[in-house]
């Protein structure tokens, strides 16, 4: 019991600290974003809303771990990136390096199709929509995900990279720092044109497109880090030079209980602010308007 109690206090302490890091670099992003905003921003409140549901994601993703956790014990340890680099371990800072290229380049290759999932399937859809019905969008959005959201991105697009890569904790661990700290300035409210960049990486731009109110938006730029994804499965959409879209879900008013947000979002059904603008429920297009799908 007493074993029980402690683990329960530094679950939740671990939490609190990953939140105060959360909110750290939100805070430093947020500066940037005073100075070049690209949309409307959302303020203190909305950036300690996002925060929030950060911690209470993380809260249900530790019960749930009660479960992918010995799953993911189960996993062969040895993967792709053991067979290419086989010494990677060894090989100073490029062999640590390398591996973790090619686990991202992995990840993201999964994350891709998992995230395009949580589009195009309704019932995935009403987990991902928590994420995009932030109308101020900017750094703190990147941790404002339902729980079903997590698992769902746990499952599809987690556990088949390490299937794949195997567990090395390095690349793991510096995938994770990488994609972390990438995803904050992906979703920055940053008015910050990549230009030629935009091929190699995805920048905020390019993410804002994806979070477009417009369906002209919709379907597009998938890919977290790797735009060739989205160019290579017929997605991407390179934002023009002075395009900085709306962010949101047309014609909704998002809910405002984090708690429901969190782990009940088919219950937080939001307001519709206009009925004939409102996506379908996998938010793809309608169907009179699919030509952006592609
Ligand atoms: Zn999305
Ligand atoms: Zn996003």
């Amino acid at each position: 019991m007493q074993n029980l109690v402690k683990h329960i206090a530094d679950t939740l302490l671990g939490i609190g600290q990953l939140v105060l890091i959360a909110g750290a670099v939100v805070s430093l992003f947020g500066l940037f974003e005073l100075w070049r905003a690209a949309g409307r921003g959302g303020g203190i409140r909305h950036r300690a809303y996002n925060l929030l549901i950060f911690g209470l994601n993380f809260t249900g993703m530790a019960i749930v771990g009660l479960v992918l956790d010995p799953l993911e014990a189960k996993l062969p340890n040895h993967g792709l990136i053991g067979w290419l680099f086989p010494d990677w371990k060894h090989e100073g800072w490029h062999g640590p390096l390398l591996a973790t290229l090619v686990y991202a380049l992995v990840y993201d290759f999964f994350h891709y199709w998992a995230h395009r999932a949580q589009h195009e399937i309704p019932v995935l859809w009403l987990f991902h929509r928590v994420h995009h019905d932030d109308a101020a969008m900017d750094a703190s959005t990147s941790v404002r995900h339902s729980l079903g959201a997590g698992v769902a991105g746990t499952l599809l697009a987690h556990f088949p990279t390490y299937l794949v890569c195997g567990g090395g904790l390095l690349p793991y661990a510096g995938s994770v720092a990488l994609f972390w700290v990438w995803f904050f300035f992906s979703h920055a409210n940053l008015r910050l044109h990549l230009g030629w960049l935009g091929w190699l990486i995805v920048g905020p731009q390019q993410h804002r497109i994806h979070h477009g109110v417009s369906v002209a938006y919709h379907n597009r730029n998938y890919a977290q880090f790797f735009p060739i994804y989205d160019w290579l499965f017929g997605t991407l959409r390179q934002p023009l030079p002075d395009e900085w879209p709306e962010t949101g879900v047309a014609g909704e008013q998002p809910s405002t209980n984090p708690l429901r947000q969190v782990f009940m979002p088919w219950r937080s059904r939001p307001q519709r602010a206009d009925a004939t603008t409102a996506p379908t429920p996998s938010g793809a297009p309608p169907a009179s308007e699919g030509a952006s799908s592609s």
